[in-house]
């Protein structure tokens, strides 16, 4: 005899929402977090279309209709971004017919989670959405954030704007230093986080590379700190599989099964959507695992996992011409790229255009990895300068 029809490990957004999602659906649900009542630490954004229907409006905290993309020149995507709010997020995951037990679990297996204090949750079947584990020397995304009063940050970041992704050279860090770029949100609290970020590099850049950067690209822009103001770290891995084909084993969810996008780095939205087709599954008898991942959606993350390596041995120069080459495929192109879980001839076309309109030539074989295939790899960044540089024009 099972005690519940489904347990969660794990109340990140997507475990809480898998919980949430599967306890309106009428099944029996126990959910396992050391801290369950916890408001997650990072801050959350997406695009706006991506989010399921089943989400109040509240949960989005901010809204920027087209964001900012510099590279050598200005770009706006043609598409709402959002920040999330996370009160409002976890408000709108109620938890209330759910076992919440608090609680890490040390065994997890298809049928049967124990925890560290020995008690034992049985289930028809467990979900594992724990998050994921340190990247090691695996692709990693990193960044470091600022939280600036929206004020201070007028300079750079106007009311309803926000910055992607910013490649103008004024975080001091030369051509022959791995590459990052800014990613600056307004976020609905009266402050902007400026986000120093790189993806791609194996092991990622440590925390004080990328906080030296984010300072010059504010001094660069006239944004003076008051000393006082938060930050925040992110450093994990882009390159997390989908879980392998076959009933009857626990069933990874989220970040942890495969869900972050190695493109981009984000998984939130993608997992808070994909509950129901979980849930769906589950409830007709169907294998999750098969309805989550079909093929056309693993070969889509098999492709955009070939991405992000060849994103991970570019220069700063290369990245920049990449990403303008990007910003100026269509829309649906962006998708592919960006969002959708299965249109894989999209891509194709993209990564192979973005490779055939690669200038010089031969940068092409770096994007391939014929040529520099571990240029990043095991870079010396404790001999950089650790005081603030002169921003480089
Ligand atoms: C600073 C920062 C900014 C980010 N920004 C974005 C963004 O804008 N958009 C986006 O999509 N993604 C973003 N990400 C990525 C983000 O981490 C993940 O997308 C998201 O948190 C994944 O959610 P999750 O529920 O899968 O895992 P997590 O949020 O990692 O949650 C895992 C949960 O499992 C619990 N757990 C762990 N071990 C056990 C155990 N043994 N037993 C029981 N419970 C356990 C943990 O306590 C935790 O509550 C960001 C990450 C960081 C660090």
């Amino acid at each position: 005899m099972r005690e519940v029809d489904m347990c969660v490990v794990g109340l990140g957004p997507t475990g809480r929402a898998l919980a949430h999602r599967a306890m309106r659906a009428g099944m029996t649900v126990a959910a396992v977090d050391p801290r369950p009542d916890r408001l997650w630490s990072p801050t959350y954004a997406c695009w706006a279309d991506e989010l399921p229907p089943w989400l109040p409006a509240t949960v989005i905290a901010t809204r920027i209709p087209r964001p900012t993309i510099w590279t050598t020149t200005h770009h706006r995507v043609n598409r709402q971004y959002c920040v999330l709010s996370k009160p409002e997020l976890h408000a709108a995951l109620p938890l209330d017919n759910v076992l919440v037990v608090a609680g890490r679990a040390t065994h997890i297996e298809p049928h049967r989670v124990e925890l560290a204090d020995r008690t034992t949750i049985t289930a028809t079947t467990v979900f594992d959405a724990r998050g994921l584990t340190s990247p090691g020397r695996r692709r990693t995304a990193s960044a470091h954030g600022i939280f600036v009063d929206a004020d201070l940050a007028a300079p750079m970041i106007d009311d309803g704007d926000g910055l992607l992704m910013d490649w103008r050279p004024d975080n001091g860090a030369g051509p022959k230093e791995p590459p990052s770029f800014l990613y600056a949100m307004p976020l609905g609290d009266g402050t902007v986080v400026f986000e120093e970020t790189s993806l791609g590099l194996a092991g990622g850049m440590p925390q004080r590379e990328l906080r030296r950067r984010t300072l010059n690209r504010l001094v660069a822009h006239g944004i003076r700190l008051t000393g006082t103001e938060r930050s925040e770290a992110a450093h994990y891995p882009l390159d997390q599989p989908p879980p392998k084909h076959g009933a009857g084993q626990v069933i990874p969810f989220g970040s942890r099964g495969g869900m972050m996008n190695p493109a981009t780095g984000y998984s939130v939205a993608d997992s808070l959507a994909m509950a129901d087709t979980a849930v769906a599954a589950l409830q007709e008898g169907s294998d999750p695992i098969a309805a989550l991942w079909p093929w056309r959606t693993r070969l889509v993350h098999w492709m955009r996992t070939r991405g992000l390596w060849g994103l991970g041995r570019l220069t700063t120069e290369q990245s920049i011409a990449a990403f303008d080459s990007f910003f100026n495929t269509s829309p649906r192109g962006q998708r592919a790229v960006l969002s959708t879980r299965d249109d894989y001839a999209t891509l194709g076309a993209v990564l192979v255009d973005t490779v055939a309109h690669t200038w010089p030539f031969h940068w092409r074989f770096d994007f391939i990895g014929w040529t520099n295939r571990n240029r990043w790899t095991d870079y010396p960044f404790s001999q950089l300068p650790t005081s603030t540089a002169r921003p480089q024009h």
